[in-house]
């Protein structure tokens, strides 16, 4: 039986061989923890959790000490956020907050619950191709403004934001800015050696790491209070023991994405390329949502007008993607990103995002595009035009 083709990297990644193998021994013979600094056990156990802070900061142009470990960038995103805003406002008399339209919903939703707690929210708008203006930004800042969140790429359309500029001009404001840089990191190249930002959620599993684990990069000199109260790990922001194998796996999938990112940059962009060139060859009338040079090399959101996208799934059912509409309690809403750079519900449930990897190979291009020339013929035009589609993104 055909395993399939996965393309769908934008919701998770295989852990890369050699990231598995850096693991392993940690599971079983190297089963020390961290904390226990009495004995060897525990101190193989730090070493292993210290080499791979390096890693992580060495992709990042950050050093180790601002490399703090957590569950994933759900986490990172929750403690960067509430964390940062909890301790700003002991010291700034500000609770005004800024975030985009287009933010994950560990973004979002941690701000909502900011809101809850009497802070203040603005909400920027992306432009047409999914993109944030740095000017919106800096315009929307007010005397009161203590924090700035704004993903570095997005997740739904992959297009990369101006987010340099955004924190140079925050850090003119003595603003703190945040990124959610989950689906750029391993990407594109991070330098914050040379950015001024202050706080950024990545997660392994976006790169080739397991899941379950990620880190925030916090700044030295950038205040924060913990979300969890325990035992003190990782200088008291964020106790409970450490997960060794993971961040074993965390530290080995960064020091390889340094290493194969760039040849890989190049190859995923020209089969993506080929993809969309395919796509249009096939759908005269698709479209390609967010910017086409603003983006990350393997993704890319379409829309196929009249054609829901649950429709063309089902069509393909040995093709791993993923559809542009959420399924929100039960009623079929358009997912916000989409509806932010202005596609109407239509059309936003008939977009598919396709999501190339470190596997994907020309030869899953061309069956892909094979199988969607036949799915064309055969369904295009008997589609209904308002048909709701029930798959959502990760
Ligand atoms: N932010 C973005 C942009 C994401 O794509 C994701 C995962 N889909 C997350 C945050 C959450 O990451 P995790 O799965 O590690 O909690």
């Amino acid at each position: 039986m055909t395993r399939g083709v996965y393309l769908d990297h934008n919701a998770t990644t295989p852990v890369h061989p050699r990231a598995l193998e850096a693991m392993l021994p940690y599971f079983q013979a190297e089963f020390g923890n961290p904390s226990s600094t009495t004995h060897a056990w525990g101190l193989r156990a730090r070493k292993a959790v210290e080499d791979a802070r390096k890693s992580v900061a060495d992709l990042l142009g950050a050093r180790p000490n601002e490399i703090l470990f957590t569950s994933g960038a759900t986490e990172s995103n929750n403690l960067a956020l509430k964390g940062c805003a909890r301790a700003r406002a002991r010291t700034h008399p500000g609770r005004h907050l800024i975030t985009t339209e287009i933010e994950h919903d560990s973004v979002t939703q941690s701000l909502r619950s900011l809101e809850q707690d009497g802070f203040e929210l603005t909400f920027i708008r992306p432009d047409r191709n999914g993109c944030v203006r740095p000017e919106d930004v800096s315009g929307a800042f007010r005397g009161d403004t203590i924090l700035v969140s704004v993903g570095a790429v997005n997740g739904e359309l992959g297009t990369i934001q101006p987010f340099a500029d955004i924190a140079g001009l925050c850090a003119g404001k003595g603003i703190a800015f945040h990124t959610d840089a989950t689906q750029a990191v391993g990407k594109i190249v991070l330098d914050l050696s040379q950015t001024p930002i202050d706080l950024l959620s990545l997660s392994s599993h976006k790169l080739y790491g397991p899941k379950g684990v990620g880190a925030l990069f916090l700044r030295e000199g950038t205040s924060l209070e913990p979300l969890f109260h325990g035992g003190g790990q990782e200088c008291g922001l964020r106790s409970g023991t450490l997960n060794v194998a993971g961040i074993v796996g965390l530290g080995a999938a960064a020091r390889i994405r340094k290493e194969e990112m760039g040849d890989e940059s190049k190859r995923l962009g020209a089969l993506r390329a080929e993809l969309w060139a395919g796509i249009r060859r096939i759908c005269p009338d698709a479209t390609q949502n967010g910017d086409p040079d603003l983006r990350i090399p393997g993704t890319l959101n379409v829309a196929f007008p009249r054609l829901p996208s649950e429709r063309l799934l089902e069509s393909l059912p040995h093709f791993a993607l993923s559809a542009g509409s959420a399924c929100h309690s039960g009623t079929h809403a358009p997912s916000p990103v989409l509806s932010a750079i202005g596609l109407d519900e239509d059309l936003a449930a008939s977009c598919i995002r396709f999501g190339l990897g470190r596997s994907t190979t020309t030869e899953d291009v061309s069956s892909l595009l094979e199988a969607l020339a036949k799915v064309m013929r055969r369904v295009r035009g008997s589609a209904p035009a308002n048909a709701p589609a029930t798959m959502r993104y990760d």
